[in-house]
């Protein structure tokens, strides 16, 4: 596997949790936190603004368009991109002051199961074009497969994020990051190549 030992990034998710517990963990040494909803993530910022720039927002929730602006002026990732539509808008709305905005596309390999995601065969297609915007840094691939409870099919899910992800650079894009594995599959998605690992409720408690 080409990947460092220490190449996997823990991501805090504390959506529904007060910003006193991401000064918390922000004090225990995390720094970066991903966030489902816009305006919760927003109140939150504005709470721990003397955090930054240290402190890394993460947007790994779904995007409408009509929010972009918002999470372009505000956050650092976005793993939620599954339109080009919405990665033209961020683009052009990334302030330039700020660095590029982190952006993975995110893939749906559960099919009927989730409406978010792009399907896997336009998965190129749409990371191409959001690798030509000035504005975006094309980091890699994000997934959210249905849960389940039986470890070969979740096994399998992963398994199949992963050659998505490899397709992806066999095709010559430059991607670092494989956004995958929750509290429940944490260990089994960093076993099948997974490169950023969103944690919520095993840091901060049940939801
Ligand atoms: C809530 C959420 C997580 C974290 O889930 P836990 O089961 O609490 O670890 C990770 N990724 C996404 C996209 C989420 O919405």
């Amino acid at each position: 596997m080409d990947r460092p030992a220490d190449g996997v990034t823990l991501l805090a998710v504390s959506k529904t949790f007060p910003a006193a517990d991401v000064r918390e963990a922000f004090q225990a040494g995390q720094h970066s936190f991903g966030e489902n909803y816009v305006q919760e993530a927003v109140d939150k910022m504005a709470e721990l603004a003397d955090l930054r720039p240290q402190i890394e927002w993460h947007l790994i929730g779904p995007l409408q368009s009509n929010k972009t602006r918002v999470v372009a002026e505000n956050f650092d990732w976005v793993h939620t991109v599954d339109r080009l539509k919405i990665a033209q808008r961020l683009s052009d709305q990334r302030p330039t002051h700020l660095p590029p905005l982190q952006v993975c596309v995110q893939v749906n390999t559960s099919g009927e199961a989730s409406k978010s995601g792009v399907e896997p065969a336009e998965a190129l297609a749409l990371a191409q074009a959001v690798a030509q915007l000035p504005h975006l840094h094309l980091r890699g691939v994000m997934a959210l497969p249905a849960p389940s409870t039986d470890a070969f099919t979740q096994h399998q899910a992963l398994k199949k994020i992963r050659e998505v992800f490899d397709e992806l650079r066999d095709h010559g894009l430059t991607l670092d990051t494989l956004s995958m594995g929750m509290s429940t599959d944490l260990e089994m998605a960093v076993e099948q190549g997974s490169t950023m690992v969103r944690i919520g409720s095993a840091i901060f408690g049940q939801r």
